[in-house]
């Protein structure tokens, strides 16, 4: 997702989505030509456009109101927030760890909508304080125009299903009552694919049955939410698969690392042996890429036509991998999904894990031989 930087709140990086800003101006486009003609008639068109724009930015203020609501409760139970983004959809408040207890899941999740009642309930008193007074009623009218989305806000992320906030406090009760957050993770992220999936029929009878074109950004909502709750289901089954294990159990042995100003070129032509995957660490022995060597020589002849300089491994600008220690439990490694995990054991590198691991680690779950050695050799050649 291509996204630009808009500022910091404290501390947190706050990030806007393009797809924010065509938000905005549509939103204000729709206030500006229909609701405010409405609501405030009588004024200029150029009053109207002026008080469109500051309600499409309005709404932003308030998803942002919103989403900063979650980041400072989410760090007042010690877990922090990588950055704040604005998208398509709404907001998006990224949590680098899950929440430390049901409690703080439903406080974490709660504030949100909650934020957005109170947004929505100053608002509305400012409108009719504003109306009271008969001065420029189009300043009254996008107020409560304001006050009355903040509102719809709050109803709509409170329903009841996974990644929604209302998804997030069913999490939270069904993890108190079952004592598994897998479990409940499982479970809200079921009602949140049933709530996606009534999402959904109701936008297409609104595009069929009433004919309004509107029923397309509904059924879009819906295809979001049912989508997002699959993947949570998902991470709820591996969650179940990963337990209480350290990242050591997922991993296999390190493979060849090498310097990363070495030129792709000789990296290619040096002595890889049957190795598939190696580790590019920087001069001081960071980590700074796991590379697929079939990779490699895919990207080579690109390279060359590109550029007459010899590239180095770094200039290739791969993924860094995430490190972490081999005590770390594999469900906190795994959880903010990237394609390479490298395992240290104090500064040593010991192994890495990719999603072939992963992949492997649930079908010998499901298979129930979890338990097997797993790195003995399968071909005894
Ligand atoms: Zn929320």
């Amino acid at each position: 997702m291509r996204t630009f930087r808009v500022g910091t709140f404290r501390g947190i990086p706050v990030q806007a989505h393009w797809g924010a800003a065509v938000i905005a101006v549509l939103v204000g486009w729709l206030v500006a030509g229909s609701v405010l003609p409405n609501l405030a008639p009588g004024a200029s068109s150029l009053t109207y456009a002026a008080a469109g724009l500051a309600a499409g930015l309005g709404l932003l203020g308030s998803i942002f109101v919103h989403e900063a609501a979650h980041a400072l409760v989410a760090r007042r139970y010690g877990v922090s927030v990588s950055s704040i983004t604005l998208w398509l959809l709404g907001g998006i408040a990224h949590l680098e760890a899950e929440a430390p207890s049901p409690k703080a899941e439903a406080r974490i999740a709660g504030v949100g909508p909650a934020s957005s009642v109170a947004l929505a309930a100053v608002l509305g008193l400012g409108a009719w304080l504003w109306q009271t007074t008969g001065i420029f009623p189009v300043l009254g009218a996008t107020l409560m125009w304001l006050g009355g989305v903040n509102l719809i806000l709050a109803v709509f992320n409170l329903l009841p299903g996974a990644p929604l906030d209302g998804g997030r406090l069913l999490h939270a009760w069904l993890w108190r009552r079952k004592g598994s957050r897998d479990l409940a993770t499982v479970g809200a992220s079921r009602a949140g694919r049933v709530l996606g999936g009534i999402i959904v029929g109701v936008g297409m009878l609104e595009l069929f049955v009433l004919g309004s074109v509107g029923g397309l950004w509904t059924a879009l909502i819906g295809w979001f939410l049912a989508t997002a709750a699959r993947q949570e289901q998902q991470a709820g089954n591996l969650g179940a698969v990963l337990a209480d294990r350290p990242v050591s159990d997922l991993m296999r042995p390190l493979p060849p690392t090498v310097p990363d100003w070495l030129l792709v070129g000789d990296v290619l032509a040096g002595p890889l042996g049957t190795t598939d995957r190696l580790v590019a660490v920087s001069f001081d022995g960071t980590p700074t890429a796991v590379i697929i060597v079939a990779d490699l020589s895919r990207l080579a002849p690109a390279l060359a036509k590109r550029t007459s300089e010899p590239v180095r491994i770094r200039d290739l600008s791969l993924q860094p991998p995430k490190i972490v220690d081999a005590r770390t439990l594999a469900r906190e490694a795994l959880r903010d999904p990237r394609a390479s995990i490298v395992v240290t054991d104090g500064e040593r590198l010991v192994g890495i894990v990719t999603p072939a691991d992963v992949a492997r680690a649930t079908a010998l779950h499901q298979l129930g031989t979890e338990d097997a050695p797993t790195d003995e050799p399968v071909h005894a050649a």
